[in-house]
C-alpha cells in the first residue's frame, strides 16, 4: 500500500544508467532547460550565449527552451557516440533522470519506464532521501 507518507518507493530504488544513450535520442521530445542552464553550457563550450541559442537551442510558443534534436532519429544535438558531449553541465531534466515526479508517480510507470532505460532496477540501492532530493531539485528547475 503507498500514500503521501510511505510512497510506494519509500525502500529506494536501484538505479545504474548503462550509457546506452537511449533516453537522448529515439523518440520526439523536449529536452527543457532554464536560461541560467543555457548559459552555463555556452560557457563549458567556450562560445557566447547568442550563438549557443542559435546553434542548439528551440524556442517553444509558450517561451521554453529546449536542445534541438537531429531528425530522422530524434538524438540530441549533444548526443554523439552514446556520450553526452556536455555532461558536467547537462540541464537538471537530464541530471536528475530516472528521479521525475511522472516515473516515480507509480510503480507501474517506473516499470514502464524500464522498457525503455535498461539501467532502471540495476546496479546499487538509491535511499529515498536522495531520491527526494532529486525530485526536489528536478522541480525547482
Ligand atoms: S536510457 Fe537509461 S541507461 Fe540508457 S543512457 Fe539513458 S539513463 Fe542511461
Ligand atoms: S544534454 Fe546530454 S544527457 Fe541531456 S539529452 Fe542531450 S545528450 Fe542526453
Amino acid at each position: 500500500m503507498s500514500d503521501a507518507n510511505h510512497p510506494w518507493y519509500e525502500k529506494g530504488l536501484h538505479f545504474s544508467c548503462k550509457q546506452c544513450g537511449m533516453c537522448c535520442s529515439g523518440t520526439p521530445g523536449y529536452v527543457f532547460l532554464s536560461k541560467k542552464e543555457a548559459l552555463l553550457i555556452a560557457e563549458f563550450l567556450k562560445i557566447s550565449g547568442e550563438d549557443f541559442y542559435q546553434k542548439y537551442v528551440r524556442t517553444l510558443a509558450d517561451g521554453r527552451i529546449s536542445l534541438k534534436e537531429i531528425s530522422p532519429s530524434y538524438r540530441c544535438i549533444f548526443l554523439k557516440d552514446h556520450l553526452c558531449l556536455i555532461y558536467p553541465v547537462r540541464p537538471t531534466q537530464c541530471r536528475t533522470f530516472p528521479w521525475w515526479k511522472s516515473l516515480l508517480s507509480s510503480e507501474k510507470a517506473w516499470k514502464e519506464e524500464k522498457t525503455r532505460c535498461p539501467g532502471i532496477d540495476q546496479g546499487p540501492l538509491h535511499p529515498y532521501e536522495k531520491i527526494q532530493k532529486e525530485l526536489d531539485s528536478a522541480q525547482e528547475a
